[in-house]
C-alpha cells in the first residue's frame, strides 16, 4: 500500500484567508481541491508539501454567474460543470471536454481549478517511488536525466488536462488571486511548454474563477483520443470554436491542441486559414494538415506516438464537420463511447 507522507492541514473559509495562509507558508504549501491528482502524486512522492491548504470550505469558489458570458468558480466540481445547462448549451466544446474527464466518481471530486492546474504526466514519472528509484529517478523529480529525450535539459512531460484546450478555443480567461492582489490571464497564456514549470501561476496564487466570453454566434466542440472510453487521460485533445456568418462563411476560428506537448496551445495558423472560407471538405482537410504539423507528441504516454500524430488531422476533421452541422453521432460513439 502506498501511504501519504506527513503534512500539515489548513482549511480556510474564504479566498482572502487562503491567500494569507499561502503567503505565510511559502512554496512549501500547496492548494488541494478535490485531491484526485494531488493525493496520488503525494503517495508516489512527486509532491511532498509541508502544508496542504484545502479549498473545500471556500464557498466563493463555487459560484456560477451568468452575464454577457459566464463566470465559473474554480471550486465547482466537474460534475457540477457537466450539469450546468448554461455550459452545455452555450459552450458545447467545454461541456464535452468536462464530460470526458476521468470517470463519474472522479468528476464528483475533481474541480475545474484542479483540472486546469493538473500536473504534467509521463510514463517515467507516474510511477511509485520504488519504480522511479530503480531508474535513478528523472529530471522532473529527484533525478538528472530525462528518459524520454536523454539529451534534453527540459522535461517534456505531457499536459493532460481536457478542459484547458476547450477553454483556450473559447477565448476564456482565469483570475489569479494572491495576498498581493489579483490578475487576469488568458487560459492560452496560463501554460509554459515545460513539463516541470508548466504554469505561469505563482505558488502563492489561487486560481479563483474562469471567465468565458459571450458565445453568441459561436459553435464549439472537443474531440478526445484515449484508449478506453470509460476513463483515461487524453493522448490527444482537439478543441475547435468557430463563428460562422449566416451564409456559412467562417468569421473567426480558434483551434487548440491538448496532450501533444507540455502545454495545451492554440494553433493560430489553423484558425487564420479558415477565416473567410466556408467549411468545405477541402478547407477542413487543409486546416487539419496545418494543425497536425504543430503536434509533437512524445513517446511518454499511452499509444504509439507516430499514430497519435497521424490522427490529429482526422480529429480536426471530426471537430470541424461537427461544427459544420454534419451528423457525427456514429463517429462520436465509436471514439468517445458516449453521445456528447
Ligand atoms: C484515474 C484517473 C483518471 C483521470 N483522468 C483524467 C482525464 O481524463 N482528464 C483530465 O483532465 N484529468 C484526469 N484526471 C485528473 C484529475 O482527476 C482531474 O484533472 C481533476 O479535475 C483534478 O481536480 P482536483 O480538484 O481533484 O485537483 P487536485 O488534485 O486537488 O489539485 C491538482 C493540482 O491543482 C492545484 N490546484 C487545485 N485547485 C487549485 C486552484 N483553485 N488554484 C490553484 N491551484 C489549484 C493543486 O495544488 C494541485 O497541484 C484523472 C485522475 C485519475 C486519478
Ligand atoms: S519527460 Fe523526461 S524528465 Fe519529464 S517526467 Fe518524463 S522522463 Fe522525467
Amino acid at each position: 500500500m502506498m501511504r501519504m507522507p506527513w503534512f500539515g492541514w489548513q482549511s480556510p473559509a474564504t479566498i482572502a484567508e487562503a491567500a494569507k495562509i499561502l503567503a505565510g507558508e511559502g512554496p512549501q504549501a500547496m492548494l488541494i481541491a478535490g485531491g484526485t491528482d494531488l493525493v496520488p502524486n503525494m503517495k508516489r512522492r512527486h509532491q511532498t508539501p509541508a502544508t496542504l491548504v484545502s479549498l473545500r470550505r471556500v464557498a466563493e469558489l463555487r459560484k456560477i454567474a451568468n452575464g454577457a458570458g459566464l463566470t465559473l468558480g474554480a471550486g465547482l466540481t466537474l460534475t457540477e460543470i457537466v450539469d450546468s445547462a448554461a455550459v452545455r448549451e452555450k459552450y458545447r466544446g467545454f461541456w464535452q471536454a468536462a464530460a470526458q474527464v476521468a470517470s463519474p466518481h472522479l468528476r464528483n471530486m475533481g474541480t475545474l481549478g484542479g483540472n486546469l492546474c493538473l500536473d504534467t504526466r509521463c510514463t517515467y514519472y507516474n510511477q511509485s517511488l520504488e519504480w522511479r528509484k530503480a531508474i535513478d529517478y528523472c529530471l522532473k523529480k529527484d533525478g538528472e536525466t530525462c528518459w524520454v529525450a536523454t539529451a534534453s535539459k527540459r522535461c517534456v512531460a505531457v499536459s493532460s488536462t481536457d478542459s484547458a484546450p476547450a477553454l483556450i478555443s473559447l477565448g476564456a480567461k482565469v483570475k489569479l488571486v494572491s495576498a498581493q492582489g489579483e490578475r487576469e490571464v488568458a487560459v492560452a497564456d496560463l501554460y509554459k511548454n515545460d513539463g516541470i514549470d508548466y504554469l505561469v501561476r505563482k505558488p502563492e496564487e489561487i486560481l479563483t474563477e474562469v471567465v468565458l466570453p459571450d458565445a453568441q454566434g459561436w459553435r464549439s466542440t472537443y474531440w478526445k483520443l484515449r484508449r478506453r472510453g470509460s476513463f483515461d487521460f487524453p493522448v490527444l485533445g482537439v478543441a475547435a470554436a468557430v463563428k460562422l456568418a449566416a451564409d456559412g462563411t467562417v468569421e473567426q476560428a480558434r483551434l487548440a491542441l491538448g496532450a501533444v506537448a507540455s502545454r495545451p496551445f492554440l494553433v493560430d495558423k489553423g484558425g487564420e486559414f479558415l477565416k473567410g472560407r466556408k467549411l468545405t471538405d477541402e478547407a477542413i482537410a487543409e486546416a487539419g494538415a496545418i494543425v497536425a504539423s504543430r503536434a509533437k507528441p512524445m513517446d511518454n504516454t499511452d499509444l504509439d506516438l507516430y499514430w497519435r500524430k497521424d490522427v490529429v488531422g482526422s480529429f480536426v476533421g471530426h471537430a470541424l464537420r461537427e461544427i459544420r452541422g454534419d451528423d457525427m453521432r456514429a463517429m462520436r460513439m465509436r471514439i468517445a463511447r458516449q453521445a456528447l
